[in-house]
């Protein structure tokens, strides 16, 4: 019998044992640097010329792979054996799916740490962060497998005389699945096993910065014993194959995780009918964020700033869910502010495979120049310096932990995602003029509020129109099954991954009534 879904645990680096592991699996994984990988079409390994060469951000000399690239004809055909799958995919007992899933998740529990070493390397997490990403997968597999067996199970109907009645969650069709860097395994491994649990087929294209891990899942997935051509690994770039796929009349859904700008790029792309298509994409996507941790005057000041400042720096600001903005009672603004500084000084800047490093550098080249710019440059000319406001060592694309004080509502730094370590602090009047600044934004992901007072936080759960609120701890860090994610307005569709409606939006429902 199935046990009931339990999250993953992290793994306690302060026991030598695990320490030990994680080691060797970074050994390993240093071992195998600089190899190369194909694509993966209907079961085939396909090498291109043309590749990708995925670079370790903390150390910017150092390949970690080349991966092959997918072209438009590639595509094509990836799409050919999506298509082609289907037809024998879509009528495999959603039980016998959900059992390829439970599979790969015991396999990649049995190699986390090598999972999360690829992370470290490929995307410049720490070793906690890798390791949750790793986890949050391994949940991903685990919760989607049950919840397809959930909806597979008799759907209660309203009794009515003389027929007989059912409803049926059915797949869609072929699935184009773009996933974000930042999570590269996690949300990578949630979307592309939501769609194929459901009976859908799957075009996967991982981010260009992070198609190793990608890689690593989808050969993974064979070895679980998915049919071929059930999921396709393409990768290539997001405007060469991406715009392709997206338009492509046989796509029937796309599971998109990004910015806002190229989610409502693909918004607009699939609504537009391609000739012999016949019907309306679906389009799932979860976007950017501009996230608020609101401390009020009655609260724990202390729990307020720890809770900021690893919402803030926590994988160095690039997570949607990062506190961006922290917006303080001016009763208590410059105690929260000095704990905060003190605090990000604090941090250690550095190589994340040293397990000592707690901020590690930022993914590629052109966040590094973007980050830098509102780190030194725009974030000092908007509000006061605190802390940081230069780049860190020179060998990786490292961004010093940056707080800009006293940032006006209006400011570039106070509306726009910056997705890297640069935060800012804002002074409210009163809680209401919190909640008022707290919503001051395009965005609506996630937010937190430290306060002891139960009219407080009442009124920010009425108000404080965000998909993911958190009171008295930090905004990141959402766990499956128990704060199933996504969030509103620009935000994206509000999805709700690790949630127990996301299926549903990997299916059609059918009934069917016999009249006896
Ligand atoms: P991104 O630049 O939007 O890229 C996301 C994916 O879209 C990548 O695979 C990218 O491919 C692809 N892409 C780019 N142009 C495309 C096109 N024209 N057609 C189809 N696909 C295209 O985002 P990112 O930098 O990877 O991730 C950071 C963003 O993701 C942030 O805004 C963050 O807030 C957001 N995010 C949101 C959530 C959430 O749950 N709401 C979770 C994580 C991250 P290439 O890499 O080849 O360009
Ligand atoms: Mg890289």
């Amino acid at each position: 019998m199935l046990a009931e879904f339990r999250n993953e645990p992290g793994t306690n680096f302060g026991l030598p044992e695990n320490q030990e592991a994680m080691r060797r699996a970074l050994d390993f994984v240093g071992e195998n640097l600089g190899r190369e990988y194909p694509l993966i079409i209907n079961g085939d390994k396909v090498m291109t010329q043309d590749k990708i060469k995925s670079i370790n951000p903390a150390q910017t000399g150092q390949v970690v792979g080349y991966v092959s690239k997918a072209d438009q004809a590639l595509a094509e055909k990836a799409m050919q054996a999506a298509v082609t799958a289907f037809e024998t995919w879509r009528f495999v007992e959603p039980a016998t799916r959900a059992r390829i899933l439970f599979k790969a998740a015991a396999m990649m529990r049995r190699r986390k740490h090598e999972f999360s070493s690829w992370m470290v390397y490929e995307v410049g997490k720490t070793w906690p962060e890798a390791d949750a990403d790793t986890a949050e997968a391994i949940d991903f597999l685990e919760f989607y497998g049950r919840e397809m067996i959930r909806l597979s199970e008799t759907q209660v109907l309203t009794r009515y005389m003389g027929e007989d009645n059912e409803l049926e969650y059915i797949p869609l069709g072929v699935g184009v699945v773009i996933p974000p860097w930042n999570f590269p395994l996690a949300i990578l491994v949630g979307m592309t096993s939501a769609s194929i649990v459901a009976g859908n087929t799957v075009l996967l294209k991982p981010a260009s910065v992070s198609p190793i891990i990608g890689y690593k899942f989808a050969e993974l997935m064979e070895e679980a014993g998915l049919p071929k051509g059930v999921l396709n690994f393409v990768p290539g770039s997001g405007g060469a194959i991406g715009d392709y796929l997206v338009g492509h009349p046989m796509t029937r859904f796309i599971a998109f995780t990004g910015s806002m700008e190229v989610g409502l790029h693909i918004n607009e792309l699939a609504s537009k009918i391609a000739p012999g298509q016949k019907w309306i994409k679906r389009v799932i996507a979860e976007m950017g964020g501009k996230d608020a941790i609101i401390v009020d005057k009655e609260t724990d000041l202390e729990d307020a700033a720890v809770g900021i400042v690893t919402s803030a720096f926590g994988y160095g600001g690039q997570k949607c869910s990062a506190c961006s903005r922290a917006i303080i009672h001016q009763d208590v603004y410059d105690h929260v502010l000095n704990r905060v500084v003190e605090l990000t000084k604090a941090l250690r800047v550095g190589d994340p495979t040293d397990p000592k490093t707690n901020v590690g550098p930022v993914v590629d080249k052109s966040a590094y120049e973007k980050i830098a710019e509102y780190a030194t440059e725009i974030g000092p000319k908007e509000g006061r310096l605190v802390a940081g406001g230069k780049k860190g060592p020179e060998n990786g694309y490292f961004v010093m932990p940056t707080v800009i004080a006293e940032v006006d509502r209006k400011a570039r730094l106070f509306q726009e995602e910056i997705f890297g370590p640069v935060l800012a602090v804002t002074k409210a009047r009163d809680f209401d003029h919190a909640i008022e600044l707290g919503n001051d934004s395009l965005y609506g992901l996630t937010g937190a509020v430290y306060s002891r007072n139960r009219l407080h936080l009442e009124k920010a759960r009425r108000e404080f129109h965000v998909g993911n609120l958190y009171f008295n701890r930090k905004c990141t860090g959402a766990l499956v099954g128990v704060h199933p994610f996504g969030g509103f307005n620009m935000s994206g569709t509000d999805s709700k991954a690790g949630g127990r409606d996301y299926l549903l939006l990997f299916t059609q429902a059918k009934a069917v009534s016999e009249k006896y």
